[in-house]
This record gives structure tokens, sequence and C-alpha cells, in this order.
């Protein structure tokens, strides 16, 4: 497999207030655990800054203008309680639409079978038309459409296992049947949205996971609920909304998982991708804020894509 991961240093320039969860050391936590040199054949390539109109994919004019807004010109200003935004923000916010953007064209042009987009902020909280949950753009959203608009996907499965609940990519593709969006994750937990019953047009699979559940109820659920439908979907491309926060370090949800489980679904996700969409795999980092249960739960992730 050829595994390129996409990163720039600007996404260190994206800052939360003292003690927010998702700081910049997030990022310099992976890269610590990448310098092994098992690592070594990774492709490491820089995002370049999107135009705006990429955001558009997925977002209305209003949503980027708002977004725009809100950036302050020193210190930090915020969205809403928990979703902040400094000087760099809007900068690393369209490297992160960038990375995204560049990573399909990287797996559909044959340069890469899959690539791992190492960006923040997040942004599978952001919904059409509003930044939340620590998210502006919503990455793996604007991915999916961009497959379809530059690449002639037809169908996309998007698969988050981030322990929130993806609302903005609920959100975004609610009545579109031409993009699967399959998600495991923590109910009740943060943003509330998630049961079983939200199903949109056929095309959205929520798979909540209770309170103290560990590995057993997450590759159960996978298994049964996630993996058959993305097999029957036939995707095109695969787009994982990797969050790491399911971990069992984590502060902010209680799913028990290791390191190890996100191996585990990756390979079952990479055996469908090989079967339906010539391996085609693009990951995008959301969530994870145990620095030690990221790193290594990420670098585990990247270290299967690049195995196959
Ligand atoms: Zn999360």
């Amino acid at each position: 497999m050829t595994t390129i991961l996409f990163e720039n240093p600007i996404f260190l320039q994206h800052e939360t207030p003292e003690g927010h969860p998702e700081r910049p050391d997030r990022l310099r936590a992976l890269n610590l655990a990448l310098e092994h040199d098992r690592f070594q054949p990774l492709v490491r390539r820089r995002a370049e800054q999107a135009n705006e109109d990429f955001v558009l994919l997925a977002h209305p004019e209003a949503h980027l203008r708002s977004v725009m807004d809100v950036i302050p010109e020193e210190g930090i200003n915020h969205f809403e309680a928990d979703t902040y935004a400094s000087p760099a923000s809007l900068q690393a916010a369209l490297t992160g639409v960038g990375g995204a953007i560049a990573a399909v064209d990287a797996v559909f042009s044959g340069e890469a079978d899959n690539v791992f987009v190492a960006a923040r902020p997040p942004g599978h909280h952001a919904e059409k038309n509003k930044a939340m949950g620590f998210c502006f753009f919503n990455n793996a959203a604007i991915a999916a459409r961009h497959a379809q608009k530059a690449h002639g996907a037809e169908r996309v499965a998007i698969v988050d296992w981030d322990v929130h609940h993806g609302n903005g990519t609920q959100d975004i593709f609610f009545d579109d049947p031409s993009v699967l969006f399959c998600s495991t994750h923590q109910m009740p937990l943060y943003p509330g949205t998630g049961a079983k019953d939200e199903t949109g047009a056929g095309n959205i699979v929520n798979a909540p996971l209770s309170p103290e559940t560990g590995s057993d109820h997450f590759r159960e659920a996978f298994r049964s609920r996630v993996l058959p439908r993305v097999a029957d979907f036939r995707p095109d491309l695969i787009v994982i909304s990797a969050g790491f926060d399911a971990h069992h370090r984590d502060p902010l949800a209680q799913i028990h998982l290791q390191a190890d489980d996100f191996d585990w679904a990756t390979a079952k996700l990479m055996e469908i991708a090989e079967r339906s969409a010539s391996n085609r795999v693009v990951s995008v980092l959301e969530g994870g804020y145990d620095l030690q249960g990221l790193a290594e739960s990420a670098a585990t992730h990247i270290f299967r894509l690049m195995r196959g």
C-alpha cells in the first residue's frame, strides 16, 4: 500500500484557551509516535490551504462568512461555549479542507492507495450552517462531495468512529442517498444526536454504544450494523472520520477501546475498499484528547493503512 500523510505546521497555530482538550499538543504527540522506524515508508506531504470555494461543497456561503466573522485579529474568540478561534484558525481550517481535497485527488489519481489527513480543527460536528464541537468546516463531507464532483464517484461511504456522534456529517447528507453515513458513538453524550431511528433517506446508520462498554460492544456494533451496510453500498471511496476518543484513556468519554480496536476496524474497512473501491480510503483526524491514547491509536491506524 502507498499511504500519504498530509500535514502542515499551520495546524499547530489554531489556538484554544488554556486547558481546552482540542489543543496543538495533540498533533505533536502524534508526530512523535510517527518518528518510529516503521513509518519510514509513509509518504509525508504538506497540505495546502484550499480555495474557499471548496468549503461550499458542504456548507452555504453564509456559513463561511459567519466563520470568517468570528476569527479575531488577536487573542481568542468563540462561536459557542466550547468552540474557539484564534487569528490563524481560518487558515488552519482551510488547510484541513485542502488536505481532505488533496487526499481525495491522491487516491483517485492512483498516487496513493489511502491517505491520512492529520489536521485540526476537526470537522465532523460542523453542520451545514453551524460551527460547533471544536469544528468549523466538515472535512469528511467536503472530501465526499469532492470525490463525487471532481472524480465521478457515485457512492461514498463515510464511517465515523469518533466517540461523539458526527451530527454535522449526518446533517449534510441526511437527504442524500449517494452518501452512506455510518457512526459508532457513545450515547448519551455530546452532541445528543445519533439515535438508531435517525436514518435519513435510508443512508444514515447510527450504532450508539452505552457508556462503560468496550471492545466487544464496539466490534459487535461494527460487525453487525456498520460493515454489512458499507459492503452492500459498494462505495467508490471510503472516508473515515477518525476520532480516537473512544480510547479507554480519553477524558471526554467512557468507552474503553484499545489501540488494537482501531487497527481491527481499519482492516475491516480496507477489505471492503479493496473489493469495491480499488483500495481507496481517505481518513481524516477528528477527536482524541488523551495524548497517549490518541498518539498510540492514530499511529496504529496509520500503520494498518500502510500495511493493508
Ligand atoms: Zn469526539
